[in-house]
């Protein structure tokens, strides 16, 4: 009786009626470490697992990343529509490899390539997967060129990038996986960015190339390319191995081309061989999707390009991954036709407003000494200054922001300053200026909770009762 058909079309139709925090979610276990034995009701399972996600707070007060938390709802559909395409799958989908072919022509353009010099690109997963292509083909020339010029490249000593202290941790991973030595430029109270003459004077013939970063994870700066590539031009004349630049424009990228368009750190300086992006940072998308292009067909080594001809036809692929997700790039396209230049322009410039705000209302503050604000990404970033006479720091402020949903980390800088603690700023297109003042007033409650408390402790007759609560009453907030 129980299996017949009726009867479990009766039992669907009572578990759809049924409210799922009633009888239906009361005894579903959320599986931790093996399979459920039985299968979940699909709106069971779904509601269950966006609860369990909902409790880790909100994208859009997360100022600690710089990855997109915003898209337009066309671009959303656009992207569940195209989930299950395999961007590999080139012969099957051409329109679609059709439309990251145009995107690398986009970023191509974005950033002076020379046409007759025939550029080279595709799509990755996001900068990591960009920075790591750059240096294999840095490290595949330089092998070329150093047994052409005589040296020997299989001695004890191991070839070496020269880069920046504040490098973000791909580069780390990439001279781990190659076996390459990464000699890094330290940063100093004066060079908070690649001291192009420092860099210089750390090149020998085991330099597979250098990398410029716009801009520098930890503070925001861009490295001054053009130094660079003046400095590297100089070297070059007097050696036969010569060296280039990987620029790492994972934020920056995106940004200079709309704002700063007369700034040259891209394929107008002629050591300039290869540069990446984050499709997925200012370029709008959400993750994971970025861009490398190599200057000509001599910048990218042939031992890097790949035929495969199991997809049905033969194609090139340069890329580390295979199968992926073409939606990210189908995205990626819609924010280039939608935006256009102008869109992309006025999104970064408007970004940029919002993070100059914060940075001169919290300089106003008085008490922090500002390390960047936002001059070129918009990106803040300051410490406690010297004669604030705190007895708290950047890490408690830190941790009471967070009472009030606001992630904005504190951390040491690189090497050589690891004694200097910051706090960071990353402001994206859905910071709204009307957040951001609401994020400052809860900056100078936390600072005058932090002022209390520490003078309780150090037994001064300050009144706890002094202390404010997170005020989760917005209403009578003046307007801005
Ligand atoms: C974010 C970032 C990366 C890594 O980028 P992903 O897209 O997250 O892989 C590399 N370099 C710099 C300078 C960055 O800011």
């Amino acid at each position: 009786m129980s299996n017949s058909p009726r009867s479990k079309e009766a039992k669907e139709r009572e578990a759809y009626a049924s409210p799922i925090f009633g009888a239906q979610a009361a005894d579903i276990q959320m599986p931790v470490d093996r399979l459920n034995d039985e299968p979940v009701e699909p709106r069971v399972a779904s509601e269950l697992i966006r609860e369990y996600l909902s409790t880790e707070g909100n994208a859009h007060q997360n100022l600690a990343t710089f990855v997109q938390t915003y898209m337009e709802p066309e671009a959303v559909d656009l992207m569940a529509d195209t989930l299950e395409k395999n961007a590999i799958d080139k012969d099957e989908y051409p329109m679609t490899a059709d439309l990251e072919n145009r995107c690398v022509a986009i970023v191509e353009d974005l950033w002076n390539a020379d046409q007759s010099e025939e550029p080279m690109g595709t799509s990755t997963v996001g900068s990591s997967e960009g920075c790591m292509l750059g240096g294999l083909a840095m490290l595949f020339r330089w092998k070329k060129l150093a047994t052409a010029a005589g040296v020997d490249i299989h001695t004890a000593q191991r070839p070496n990038l020269v880069i920046s202290a504040g490098y973000q941790v791909c580069w780390e991973k990439f001279c781990r996986y190659w076996d390459i030595e990464l000699r890094a430029v330290p940063m100093d109270e004066d060079h908070l960015s690649l001291d192009a003459d420092a860099a210089v004077a750390q090149i020998d013939d085991h330099t597979i190339g250098v990398v410029a970063i716009l801009g520098i994870t930890y503070t925001g700066r861009y490295d001054d390319v053009a130094a660079l590539d003046r400095a590297i031009e100089a070297y070059n004349r007097g050696t036969k191995i010569p060296v280039r630049i990987h620029v790492d424009g994972a934020s920056g990228a995106m940004v200079a081309p709309f704002v700063e368009p007369d700034l040259k750190w891209d394929f107008r300086l002629p050591n300039v061989w290869s540069i990446s992006t984050s499709g997925h940072k200012y370029g709008l998308v959400y993750p994971g999707v970025g861009w490398v292009v190599w200057r000509s067909k001599e910048a990218l080594p042939e031992d890097l390009v790949f035929e495969v001809s199991y997809l049905g036809g033969t194609e090139a692929t340069m890329a580390i991954n295979f199968s992926r997700s073409a939606s990210q790039i189908v995205a990626q396209y819609y924010t280039f036709m939608r935006n256009g230049f102008e869109g992309y322009r006025q999104i970064q410039e408007r970004t940029l407003a919002v993070a100059r705000h914060l940075a001169d209302e919290i300089e106003k503050m008085g008490i922090f000494e500002m390390l960047e604000k936002a001059t070129e990404i918009p990106i803040l970033c300051w410490r406690l200054a010297d004669d604030a006479d705190k007895h708290w720091s950047l890490y408690d402020l830190s941790d009471r922001l967070r009472m009030h949903g606001w992630q904005v980390p504190a951390y040491p800088l690189p090497e050589n300053m690891q004694d200097v603690t910051v706090q960071r700023i990353v402001a994206r297109a859905d910071l709204s200026m009307t957040l951001a003042d609401e994020l400052l007033q809860d900056m100078e409650v936390e600072i005058g909770n932090l002022d209390t408390v520490v003078s309780v402790v150090r037994g001064g007759d300050a009144d706890l009762s002094q202390i404010s609560r997170p005020n989760f009453d917005h209403s009578g907030r003046s307007a801005h």
